[in-house]
């Protein structure tokens, strides 16, 4: 049940920090069989705004500060000196309430990689039951696609000309269509699919949380930062947290757990006096535990895009435009729960191999079925473009270059240093170059080419790598993929163990995406649930122990 406050120093057998994607599949989990008492710490609050759950509206989120952190990167050396804008989800079912609703497993291969660098029990067919329990995707061959799971999954098959003259382009590129590309298969061109139900947004905040919400033996707390871990030694005891202006603690009768993100959860740590000791020391943070990892291994998607002025009227941009459109959509949103409000942002997508020799789709070529500048930057010249006008996405899989996240005092409604090192390793350019040549070449498909009327970022006079390499600089933009800062593993650099306990540290263990050693070739909500649902099977089967 949602509580106003708890008593100070209350006792919980279970205390997890952050409702995001895979915090509130934790707490459901946690507290399904009536034997725990959990309390579930949320900095933000309840999902009640109508625009979280209307797909397309996540434009108009992304710049309300009520329900996100405005996160800022460091300046990005290799973008021209720029920060980023770095939006995460501040409000029950975090991240997972503001994003774009794409529902990727990610590619097998990167799970296989985790296994075979001695994270046991996190291969594919290892996360296949955990993929297949959370879902619900009817149309799926159910020996490899879950029915009757909490999150919906919806196919966008034939949603738009558009998206059909793409994916026959990508055909007469010579890239094979994927029926279902999160069967198993990865590689080829694909209508994407949702996490929507009925058009509305499937999050985990919706489908494990609020189902669970009543129950007796779950708390949830909004407005409650958490602020410290408590420890006893290396044990950790309880939480410090913020509930408006005052300071608060909770006790762990059994565990902590941080799922605040990987752009928090880390940062929790260090405050903590977990992580590199030359860190902590820089900012007089009493060392507890050594732990070097903390805060490494940052990775994300940058993505770049080209953009195009399309022939026909058939975008967002022209709906948004219209009144009459806006006002057909709106009501085939209500009365039918289908059309452009059930959607946000990309309805096709091809994951591809640079060259043969690649041993893994390394490239996405995505569609948008709208164009603007500057599409998540908060200045007065955000906007559509005013004509019809299509994007394609071009997003390395598998980046090489890799930042670090950590704080930057002891303040901790400070927010820590963020550097993803965004185009640092050479290869990770070249590899855009490959996806913008390509990009181009499906452009002038037969399927695509009469829908085509010019290209309008970065344009026909951007030929060489130089100039397509000054327009990367300018436009590089996150995928909102961050991931890594946690990292499980075996290795000295690991800050959790194949189990997500801190490695060092008694009861307490990191269950969000920050755990991630690598980025799985995908989106990554679903992962992020799935790291939800495999952590509490730990914590219960540690607790029935
Ligand atoms: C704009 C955007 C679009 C995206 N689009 C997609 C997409 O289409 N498909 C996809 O698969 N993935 C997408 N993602 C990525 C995906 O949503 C995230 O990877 C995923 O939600 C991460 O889950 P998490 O549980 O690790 O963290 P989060 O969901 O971010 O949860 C962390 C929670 O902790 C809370 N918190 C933080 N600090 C504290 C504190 N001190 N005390 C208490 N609580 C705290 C936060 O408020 C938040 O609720 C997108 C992300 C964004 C931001």
């Amino acid at each position: 049940m949602y509580v106003a406050a708890v008593p100070h120093d209350a006792e919980f057998d279970f205390v997890i920090v952050g409702a995001g994607s895979a915090g509130c599949v934790l707490a459901d989990r946690l507290s399904a069989d009536g034997r725990h008492q959990v309390l579930l710490l949320e900095a933000g609050g309840r999902d009640t705004n109508l625009n979280i759950h209307i797909p397309l509206m996540v434009a108009k989120l992304l710049m309300d500060e009520r329900v996100t952190w405005p996160f800022m990167t460091e300046p990005q050396t290799h973008l021209n000196g720029k920060p980023q804008l770095w939006v995460r989800g501040k409000v029950i079912g975090g991240s997972g309430s503001i994003n774009g609703n794409l529902f990727v497993r990610g590619d097998p291969q990167e799970y296989d990689a985790w296994r075979d660098q001695g994270c046991q029990g996190w291969g594919y067919s290892d996360l296949l039951p955990i993929f297949k329990r959370l879902e619900d995707f009817p149309q799926g061959d159910p020996a490899v696609r879950g029915r009757g799971g909490p999150i919906h999954c919806t196919s966008l098959d034939r949603f738009d000309p558009l998206s059909d003259a793409f994916l026959a382009a990508c055909a007469e590129a010579g890239f094979r269509q994927l029926p279902d590309y999160n069967d198993g298969s990865y590689e080829g061109a694909f209508y994407l699919q949702y996490s929507t139900r009925n058009g509305w947004r499937s999050s985990s905040a919706v489908e494990y949380l609020r189902p669970a919400r009543r129950r007796a033996n779950l708390t949830v707390l909004t407005g409650a930062a958490a602020t410290r871990i408590m420890l006893d030694g290396k044990r950790a005891t309880g939480v410090e947290f913020r509930l408006g202006d005052a300071a608060r603690t909770v006790r762990a009768r059994r565990e902590v757990v941080l799922a605040a993100g990987p752009l928090v959860s880390p940062k929790l740590l260090e405050l903590s006096g977990i992580g590199n000791r030359e860190i902590l020391q820089k900012y007089g943070v009493n060392v507890v535990h050594h732990l070097p990892g903390v805060g490494e291994n940052l990775r994300d998607h940058p993505n770049s895009r080209l953009t195009f002025e399309c022939a026909q009227p058939i975008t967002i941009n022209d709906v948004l435009r219209n009144p009459w459109l806006k006002l057909k959509e709106g009501l085939r949103f209500i009365f039918k729960r289908e059309g452009l409000l059930t959607i946000c942002s990309a309805t096709a997508q091809m994951n591809y191999r640079s060259h043969p020799g690649a041993k893994q789709p390394d490239l996405v070529l995505r569609l948008l079925p709208l164009s603007g500048k500057d599409r998540y930057a908060r200045t007065p010249r955000y906007g559509l473009d005013p004509f019809s006008g299509f994007t394609f996405g071009v997003t390395v899989l598998q980046p090489r270059s890799v930042g670090t996240l950590h704080i930057q005092s002891r303040d901790p409604l400070q927010q820590a240093s963020m550097d993803p090192k965004y185009l640092s390793h050479e290869a990770d350019a070249q590899l855009f170059l490959e996806g913008m040549r390509l990009a181009r070449r499906v452009a002038q498909m037969p399927a695509l080419k009469p829908l085509v009327v010019r290209e309008t970022r970065p344009g026909p006079q951007a030929q060489d790598d130089a100039a397509l390499l000054d327009y990367m600089r300018e436009t590089i933009q996150t995928s909102w993929h961050m991931i890594g800062t946690c990292k499980m593993g075996v290795d000295s650099s690991a800050v959790v163990d194949p189990e997500l306990r801190v490695r060092g540290v008694a009861n307490l263990r990191v269950i969000d995406s920050g755990i991630c050693p690598t980025i799985p070739s995908s989106n990554t909500n679903i992962v992020s649930i799935a790291i939800g649902e495999k952590g509490a099977d730990m914590l219960l089967a540690a607790a029935r122990a």
